[in-house]
């Protein structure tokens, strides 16, 4: 299976057309009742999709995509951020970042952050429930910073692994 790595160019971009991207294995898990709504977080499933519009009271109670991905510590997207402009620019980077989320998460229920890590040489490893927020917050700190952004994908995994650097 080949793996697929895109420069930030154009072709970068077609990542938002792939099919892969838009399947969720952890949605076909089981055939949802509806209304539905997630017992951790709230979200609401209604004709096929997930909401943050309050349930009815006689909805089943399940847990939504994201939380289920939560609690089993399995990540769709992975940003690695690496350089030592970070290292400079921390609290402001990290502002953009939570306004990314926010206004993602605002949206979609399904994209959250899981997890923010310390990793090896000085990076920072963010873990997401869904691929696209992932290259969301990698293409925001592109926009605003530049430096270098990477994308890997492996076609037929909804998965995708974004770098991004900056030294100085
Ligand atoms: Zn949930």
């Amino acid at each position: 299976m080949s793996t697929h790595r895109f420069e930030h160019h154009e072709q970068a971009f077609q990542i938002r057309n792939l099919r892969e991207l838009q399947h969720d294995p952890y949605h076909g898990q089981e055939k949802l009742a509806e209304p539905s709504a997630c017992a951790q977080c709230g979200a609401s499933y209604h004709k096929g999709r997930w909401t943050w519009q309050k349930a009815d009271s006689y909805a089943v109670l399940k847990l939504c995509p994201a939380c289920r991905r939560i609690k089993d510590r399995c990540p769709a997207g992975f940003l690695t951020i690496g350089g030592d402009f970070y290292r400079q620019h921390e609290p402001e980077i990290n502002h953009l970042i939570v306004n990314v989320e926010m206004k993602e998460k605002a949206e979609h229920p399904l994209k959250r952050v899981i997890e923010t890590h310390q990793a090896a040489e000085g990076q920072t490893c963010m873990t997401f429930t869904d691929p696209q927020l992932a290259r969301a917050v990698g293409e925001a700190l592109y926009d605003a910073y530049k430096g270098e952004l990477k994308f890997d994908y492996q076609p037929g995994e909804f998965l995708l692994r974004v770098w991004w650097t900056r030294w100085s």
